[in-house]
Formats: C-alpha cells, structure tokens, sequence
C-alpha cells in the first residue's frame, strides 16, 4: 500500500461535499471514459462518501442499503491505484482481495468490475466453491490484480499454496453481515494470518450488528465511518416532535396544531382506511378544506384529490401509508401522524413526504398510551429520540386504556362538544401551550435537541449498548406523567 499524495484543496472539497461528478472525484481519465460506457453518469450518495477516503488509503466503513452501488464505491478507487501501478502482478500474487459471502455476490462484484477494466491490462480474477479447483489454481498461478473470492475456497487454495497474499496492499468485506451466519470470523481469521498488516481494508454492509464492530475493530486501523441515508430517512430539514395525547384527544389536537399554521398544507396520516375517512369529514365539519386517499377510494377519486391538494384546493390531505406511498407533494410543510404507524420504517416514510427539495418541514406524532410501543421502536430504527412536545410519555406497559377505536367515538363526542376545549389548554382552538412543557425539562418544538443527527452522516449509537433499547428519555420520564394532557 503506498500513500498517494492528494492536493489539499481536493481533501477540502471533500470536506465540503461539493463534488459531484466522477472526474470531480479524481478518478483516472481511463476509468471516466469506462463509467461514460456503463451509463454511470453521477456518483451515488455512497460513492460520493466513500470514495475520497479510499484514494486517500484510509481504511473505511460504508454502510449502506442494498443496491446503493457499493461495488464502485471500492472498487473505482481500488481499479484508480492499480491502474496506477504500470506493470502487471507477481506469480501467485494478488494485489487486492475482496471477499464477499456468496458465489453469486463473488460473480456479480467481477462482473461489475470488468465493465471498468475493459481495455486495461487490470486482471480480475475469482475463486468460488463448486468450480474446479485446479482451474481457479492455474488461474491464479499467473498472479492477479484483483481476486473476488468467497472464504472457504480461498483457504482451501491458500492451504495448497496456490497463491500468496503476501502482496496484498487491499482488503474488501463486502456484504459483511451477510458474511457472519456463514462462519465468517472464523474464516477471516484464518485468511489474516497471510495478510500483510500494511494494508488497506474497506468494510461494507448494509446493516452494522455488533460483530460487525467487533471485525472492524479488529481487521480495521483507524477506519473512517461513511453512512447512506436509506432512502427516505428524515432530512436534517425536519423538525421533529412527539405530543403525548390519549387517543380521544387526537382530533382536537389536530385542529389546534392545524389552526397554529394557517395557509400551509398539511398530510396526515391514520391507520385505516374507515379511521382517515372519518377524520376528514370530521376536518371537514370544522371548516378545513380536507380531503383523503386511501384504499376505499376509487384510483379516479385518489388522482383527483391528489390533484386538488397539489393546486392548494385542499389544505389537508388525510391518508393511510398505502395510499401515500411514493407520493410527491413538495409543497407539504406539515406531517402528522395521527396514529402511529406500526411498521416503524413507515414513520421515515411518512415524514420524508415534508421538507422536501430543500424546504422546511415539521413532523408532529400523535402518541396515545396504546402507541407506546410503536415509539420506541421508530425511535430505535431511527437511533434517535424524538423530542417531545407536548404531554409526557405514558409509563411502560402500564394503564393502556383498550385502545380506543381510531378516530372513533369519542372524537366525535369531542366534535359535538367543540365548545368546551381541555381543561388544561382553556382555549377551543389557537395554539395550545404544550401541555409537557409546563411539566419542565422538555424541549419546545423548533428546537433540534443536541446530539439528535436524523440524517446525519453518524446517527448516535444507541443509547446503551446491550440493554433495554429504551431511548433514556423514558427512564428519566416515567414518572413525570402527571405533567402530561390526561
Ligand atoms: P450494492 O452493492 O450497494 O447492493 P451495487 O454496487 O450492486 O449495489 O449497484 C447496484 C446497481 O446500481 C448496479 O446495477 C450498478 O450497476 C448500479 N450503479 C452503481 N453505481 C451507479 C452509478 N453511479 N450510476 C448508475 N448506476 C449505478
Ligand atoms: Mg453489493
């Protein structure tokens, strides 16, 4: 592994993320010509943040979802240093080894990394179970610059001394939590011990379990961290609250939060189909121009209303997940999720439909004692906390209340009562003061809390390691439910 000198500038531009395109990157004129055939024409996300740090020779972490193009983010920066090398590889030698878990992950990477070798003197080669061995043997006798292999056959042919990696300036685990079901530490053990302790080793997975720390601490030296948004993950843009609330107080919470932004459009978001239905008309009764899409309504009668609520006809969408899937609203400045979703991926969803294309975005959850669960859950998924708002956090698995049917009964009851208002807000509509913060100690909307990085390039780890999973926040809370809106 030699360290290649970069120009300081590019370093800073890294820094700055202002890079966009491949060449931007510094990738060589060979390859740029290479990605034009494929049809690569911008880097992903993943590329973008990897990249740079490989052709600096750090070692690295990526983390990023399936199908986010984690093949190029190594190996363009692997094929850029070895194309640098001008002269082909030793006898039995290898330059770099990537080890992916499967035969057919070990094809895909050499497929993908011969549309960029194409025309160069770069030799891949791969080494899988279930070919002969002798073949892959011969193969490798005449060296090679890049060897794709799964473990298992790669020590079968090490332990024949088929090959040396005695040269190997470059280490790839990809796909490494797949890796570990298949006996993969043990396996990555056993290949180290030929691995030179010079070199660069680059890290790739989709999820990061704790025995992913553990390989990385162990084969990794000072690795840099890079980590890909899944698609849909809260932007840094929205700010996010939970308002603590019994399920019977939803509606009326909904009205005070929607008076409080008036002019700017809202989507909300309830569970079912016969729920969404209600709460609109019951929006609608008060006065807001509401309409709803979800599974009941007739793809003519959904298009239409999307449509309305695109033109700024309607102020307040009200639907079920299935319904909003994929759907493009860039002029939604609230999310409310009337009921928690129960799929804790789908909150991400749900308030990525906000602040997008760089507008500013509020994300509101309406969490009844029965929705406990659902919070912290999302609150894991997301490994942050969601500030909260208003009430306190009902105690754990205590005093659910059967939860009351969604946006039933008593929402209308409150409806036919609208006169009358909570006995701690005073005021029928307006901007209720959230009833948590007359408790103390929590944060008011509008206000990122420190050390929450929704979106950020290292989310925080979560809280304790090994423990209950609970976000602190309901430990150090439980007991200050009388300050809440019951
Ligand atoms: P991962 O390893 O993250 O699952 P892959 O590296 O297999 O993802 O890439 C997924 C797909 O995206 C592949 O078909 C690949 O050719 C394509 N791809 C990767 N990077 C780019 C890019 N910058 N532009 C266009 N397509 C890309
Ligand atoms: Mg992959």
């Amino acid at each position: 592994m030699r360290p290649e000198p970069h120009s300081a500038d590019r370093v800073r531009l890294t820094e700055r993320k202002q890079m966009t395109t491949f060449s931007e990157l510094g990738l060589s004129p060979k390859l740029l010509t290479a990605l034009e055939k494929t049809g690569f024409t911008k880097p992903t996300p993943i590329q973008l943040a990897a990249i740079p740090h490989v052709m600096k020779g750090r070692d690295l972490m990526g983390l990023a979802q399936t199908g986010t193009g984690k093949t190029a983010a190594f190996g363009l920066p692997l094929l850029h240093r070895i194309l640098d090398i001008g002269h082909p590889p030793q006898p039995r030698t290898v330059r770099a080894l990537i080890l992916a878990p499967t035969r057919e992950l070990v094809l895909q990477i050499a497929e993908n990394l011969e549309l960029f070798t194409k025309g160069t003197a770069v030799k891949v080669t791969t080494v899988v179970g279930g070919a002969s061995i002798n073949r892959q043997a011969e193969r490798l006798a005449r060296g090679s610059d890049i060897l794709v292999a799964t473990p298992g056959r790669l020590i079968d042919l090490l332990e024949q001394s088929a090959l040396t990696l005695v040269n190997t300036g470059y280490l790839v685990l990809d796909e490494a939590d797949h890796m570990l079901d298949m006996g993969f530490i043990h396996s990555l053990r056993r290949i180290a011990k030929h691995l030179p302790h010079k070199r660069q080793t680059l890290l790739f997975s989709a999820t990061m379990p704790k025995l992913i720390e553990e390989v990385a601490d162990t084969y990794l030296r000072d690795p840099v961290r890079v980590e890909v948004a899944p698609p849909g993950k809260p932007v840094e843009k929205i700010v996010q609250g939970v308002h603590f609330t019994p399920q019977g107080d939803k509606a009326k919470l909904l009205e005070s939060y929607l008076l409080k932004h008036p002019g700017e459009q809202a989507l909300v978001f309830g569970r079912t189909k016969h729920g969404s239905e209600k709460l609109m008309k019951l929006l609608v009764t008060w006065g807001f121009k509401a309409g709803s899409i979800h599974g009941n309504k007739s793809q003519n009668h959904r298009e239409r209303t999307l449509k309305e609520f695109r033109g700024g006809e309607l102020d307040v969408l009200v639907a079920t997940d299935v319904a909003a899937r994929g759907i493009d609203i860039p002029t939604v400045r609230h999310v409310y999720n009337y009921d928690m979703p129960n799929v804790p991926e789908n909150y991400v969803h749900r308030i990525g439909r906000t602040a997008r294309a760089g507008a500013q975005g509020t994300a509101v959850a309406f969490c009844a004692p029965a929705e406990m669960e659902e919070l912290r859950a999302i609150e894991k998924t997301m490994k942050a906390a969601i500030p909260v708002i208003g009430g306190a956090p009902w105690a754990e698995g205590a005093a659910a209340p059967k939860p009351v049917k969604v946006m039933g009964k008593s929402a209308q009851k409150i409806a036919r009562a609208a006169g009358g208002g909570r006995p701690q807000n005073g005021q029928k509509s307006g901007a209720p003061k959230p009833a948590g913060q007359s408790a103390g100690g929590h944060k008011p909307f509008g206000q990122k809390p420190a050390g929450q990085k929704p979106g950020g390039q290292k989310p925080a780890r979560p809280a304790q390691p090994g423990g209950t999973g609970a976000p602190r926040r309901f430990q150090g809370n439980r007991k200050t439910g009388s300050g809440g809106s019951r």
